[in-house]
């Protein structure tokens, strides 16, 4: 069986790299000579929106699926109509959706899950009566093509000294770009206590499996770190998250991974409550934990959804022996960014796993993760920062 994916970057890589013991083969689509999963798979050198390439890729692939999210309605239409049965996975309706932030917030709201208020805007007038009807502070991001919090703008808060209309006007410069592509969502800025995310998978039958929600922390827009399972979560969020994921997969007759990241806040009553932010349909950075922390990890678990195959184990590996210590966090995920740690400081803190993505550096460019693993929370901590202090940058 081949796999054809668009996009040969390190998600990709670690796609092939989870297939191949399973005897899949594997075909890449990136423009990059340089591609990290180049090293491990075929690839098509060509861009992206190439008739012949995409014709190339999907006719020789019993399946394609693609690791970015940016891809163009246009690309995934080429790409179903000339697969070789298996069709392109997540289905095209997920990837409108999630690829803009207003129909991925209505999508949210239909589903049950809660969101920050929020207003689409187009012009300067318009932000200056969301900010007005929301109240400060406000976020006003892209509605297409953001990630990382590029094409962002917060309002109220901290530089507010010079009074609203400049810092409307402040936003405006950041962003207008953005409105005149595909518009502006402002958001209620949200008091959040942590970031949270879910990864879940569907299958052809419509099956679903979820990992734990994890605990992430983001610094200057980027993922550094992923706790799992998210520690001291109250009952019932976890059961309440996956409702709501398992909704918004089905009605997007989803099949494949797909990642929630959520707020975890509180509600006027001081219950904790979660809010969608965004989602990814795709294997994501929140979930690479799973390589060794979980039974089947998210990549294996991805090509087992978009193949038919059975979905595997999810749940977090508990390596505890002893009953009396009190379950916690067994997994976490540190980034590589910009440069690496000599290899021999990561093997040797006991769990750790180091990933390197075959990438060059550069600065703050994200170029491999370790995965530490322990048997007890303490021990994890003391491994995390262990890993933080071999960390160059
Ligand atoms: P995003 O691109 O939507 O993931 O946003 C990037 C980062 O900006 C998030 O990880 C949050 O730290 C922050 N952020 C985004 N939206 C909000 C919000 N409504 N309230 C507070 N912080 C936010």
């Amino acid at each position: 069986m081949i796999v054809g994916i668009l996009g040969g970057g390190q998600l990709g890589r670690m796609l092939a790299l989870a297939g191949i013991p399973m005897g899949l083969r594997f075909r890449f689509l990136d423009p990059d000579p340089h591609a990290p999963a180049a090293q491990v798979a075929e690839q098509i050198i060509a861009p992206y929106d190439d008739p012949a390439a995409l014709d190339q890729l999907a006719a020789g692939a019993d399946v394609v699926t693609y690791e970015f999210e940016n891809v163009p309605a246009a690309v995934v239409q080429r790409l179903e109509a000339h697969a070789r049965g298996g069709g392109v996975h997540p289905p095209a309706l997920a990837l409108a959706t999630l690829q803009d932030r207003l129909l991925e917030k209505q999508l949210f709201v239909e589903c049950g899950v809660q969101v920050p208020a929020f207003v689409p805007v187009a012009t300067r007038d318009e932000l200056a009566a969301a900010v007005d009807r929301l109240g400060l502070g406000v976020i006003v991001k892209s509605r297409r093509m953001g990630y990382d919090g590029k094409g962002q703008a917060v309002i109220g808060g901290m530089g507010m000294s010079a009074g609203l209309p400049a810092a409307i006007e402040q936003a405006w410069s950041v962003v207008s770009g953005h409105a005149a592509t595909g518009g502006l969502i402002v958001e209620r800025f949200i008091d959040f206590s942590r970031e949270l995310s879910l990864i879940g998978v569907r299958g052809r039958d419509g099956s679903t499996r979820f990992y734990p929600l994890v605990q992430n922390h983001h610094s200057r827009g980027v993922l550094r770190t992923s706790i799992a399972p998210a520690p001291d979560l109250s009952p019932g969020l976890q059961q309440a998250a996956e409702d709501r994921a398992r909704a918004i997969m089905q009605k997007l007759n989803y099949m494949g991974v797909l990642a929630i990241e959520f707020f975890e806040s509180r509600d006027s009553s001081g219950a904790p409550v979660l809010l969608g932010n965004e989602m990814a349909p795709r294997v994501h950075n929140t979930g690479h934990w799973t390589i060794e922390g979980a039974p089947v990890s998210q990549f294996e678990n991805h090509l087992r959804a978009i193949l038919g195959l059975p979905l595997g184990d999810t749940r977090a590996t508990d390596r505890c022996s002893e009953r009396s210590v009190p379950r916690g966090p067994v997994s976490a995920m540190i980034n590589i960014l910009g440069r690496f740690p000599r290899a021999e400081d990561i093997l040797a803190i006991p769990g750790a796993h180091f990933h390197h993505y075959g990438k060059a550096e550069r600065p703050g460019r994200k170029i491999g993760h370790v995965t530490v693993i322990a048997e007890t929370p303490a021990a994890l901590a003391a491994a995390v920062e262990r890993v933080q202090a071999a960390l160059p940058c």
